[in-house]
């Protein structure tokens, strides 16, 4: 099968933070990739930016250490290592002061796209979209991406917005969720909306209720302090499962272009309802099976901060009452697994009598470790003995039937740094998105707050508070297993 890679004209980008953890981890490696697949001609420059004073040969030296580091086994080729890095430059600026502009003004070609992604702490975003514009460094041409976290709640983010749109338009200012970048979130979208089968019953009166898990097996050790003033509502929920929960929930926009799809994303956001305090449940992970409590991986022993939410929410409009969405995310859990399942409704009346028990269709939307889609189907189990029944799962995996294609599939960073360089901001949140998800967050943290509340424990590797499963189980649900 041939691969269809649009091409792209040449750019520059500029990593701000170009030293640090996320530049090393993903970034660089991203950029790599799609240098292996002819997707930065010649002439794109990538220019590292940060304040340690490095010259570019020693950051060349950096990447091709993060290169073997993260993709180890693509960058094992010296000589493709040695191209890419021809197109790698680094410039020492402080994105608060005002030493190093010039020689990175000097860096950039003056008609190319100019891409500068922030990667640095979200302390520094508004002083670095200042010291762009203050330095003349912002044109038409010019794009910005801006990392999580996106404010702390809806106070920030609003001065955030406000800041950025004095030096940039909307259109050139890219808010990142990796998760939007994944190929199977986008696959949602195709069986979603490129299939007749799915959407006339993806509404309130076949589906039972949907079910969204961001869970993880590490803990918070080494970013502790920035996720002490987080935990798990505004690092995951706010963000990353509310991204999903909107593209499982939207209306079919008219058109896959940036202002459809967010329009409808907003909608979503817009309809949910409060969600009641009995309705969420926070946990704390405690030490177990050799792993330290968060307590003393953040070394605060009186913390009160969650590292696990398990909500259930309603958006309330015509295609959704009645069909709760039940939303869970958290650390130190068993197994690392995110995963969105559409479970339906039984069917209306069994002819097969009790005896052939209880079968739901579900859909399930795995996104990690492994991506795919899986939809489980009723059938009568092989053999003599009479009619029993067995769920199946139809799997559209797509590693079968698309092979290679998929083996060598890009990731997240990939795709969207690719989209910021064709200026495509289908896959980024808008300001009123961003804001609309702090508006439904903000009240539950804030009552968490005001009532002094206490996250529940749980055991590290275990599957998260009773609690979660009781609220669950209260309402005749279970909650998908974690290791599956
Ligand atoms: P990090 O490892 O601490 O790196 C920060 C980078 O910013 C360093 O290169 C640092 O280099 C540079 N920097 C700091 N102050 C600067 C200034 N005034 N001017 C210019 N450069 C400056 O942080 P990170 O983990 O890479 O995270 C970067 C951003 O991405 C943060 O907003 C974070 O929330 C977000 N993020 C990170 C991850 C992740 O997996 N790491 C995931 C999602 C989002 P110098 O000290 O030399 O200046």
């Amino acid at each position: 099968m041939v691969s269809r890679i649009i091409p792209v004209e040449t750019f520059d980008l500029v990593i701000f933070g170009g030293t640090g953890d996320l530049a090393r981890r993903k970034i660089l490696p991203a950029l790599f990739k799609r240098f292996c697949s002819g997707q930065v001609p010649d002439g794109s420059k990538l220019i590292g930016a940060a304040r340690s004073d490095l010259t570019t040969q020693a950051y060349r030296a950096l990447v091709a250490e993060a290169l073997l580091e993260f993709v180890g086994d693509i960058a094992s080729d010296a000589e493709t290592v040695r191209a890419f890095c021809e197109h790698v430059h680094y410039v020492s600026v402080d994105a608060r002061g005002e030493t190093g502009w010039s020689a990175l003004a000097a860096e950039l070609s003056p008609e190319t796209v100019r891409a500068f992604y922030f990667s640095v702490g979200p302390g520094v975003y508004s002083d670095l979209a200042r010291g762009l514009e203050r330095h003349g460094l912002v044109g038409p041409e010019t794009r910005i991406v801006v990392e999580k976290p996106f404010g702390h709640d809806l106070e920030t983010a609003q001065a955030l917005n406000r800041e950025l749109a004095q030096h940039f338009d909307e259109s050139q200012i890219y808010r990142i969720d990796h998760y939007l970048g994944k190929e199977t979130v986008q696959n949602l979208m195709a069986v979603r909306f490129g299939n007749m089968l799915f959407e006339p019953l993806w509404n309130a009166q076949y589906i039972d209720h949907i079910q969204i898990t961001v869970a993880e097996t590490v803990g918070v050790a080494g970013r502790g302090d920035y996720y002490e003033k987080s935990g798990a509502m505004r690092d995951m929920v706010q963000n990353h499962l509310m991204q999903l929960l909107c593209l499982i929930a939207m209306e079919p926009p008219a058109q896959f272009e940036p202002d459809a799809v967010r329009d409808e994303k907003l909608k979503v956001i817009r309809a949910l309802d409060a969600v009641q305090p009995h309705h969420i449940v926070r946990g704390q992970y405690t030490a177990a099976d050799g792993a330290a409590a968060y307590r003393e991986d953040v070394d605060n022993p009186r913390s009160k901060t969650e590292s696990f939410v398990a909500l259930k929410c309603q958006v309330n409009n015509w295609r959704w009452a009645g069909t709760p969405f039940y939303l869970r995310t958290g650390k130190r859990l068993r197994a690392r697994d995110s995963e969105i399942t559409v479970v339906f409704k039984d069917t209306p009346h069994s002819i097969f009598g009790p005896e052939a028990g209880r079968h739901r269709n579900e859909l399930n939307i795995q996104l990690q470790p492994n991506e795919g889609i899986t939809l489980n189907v009723t059938i009568k189990e092989p053999g003599p003995g009479g009619m029993r029944l067995v769920d199946v799962p139809l799997d559209m995996s797509f590693a079968e039937a698309l092979g290679p294609k998929v083996q060598g599939s890009s990731d997240a960073y990939e795709r969207l740094i690719m989209d910021v360089i064709r200026g495509n901001q289908t896959l980024f949140m808008r300001d009123d998105e961003v804001e609309a998800a702090w508006a439904w967050t903000d009240p539950i943290i804030h009552g968490w707050e005001a009532r002094g509340d206490v996250p529940k424990p749980y055991d590290a590797f275990a599957h998260g508070p009773d609690d979660a499963d009781l609220m669950m189980r209260r309402e005749g649900r279970e909650w998908r297993g974690l290791d599956k």
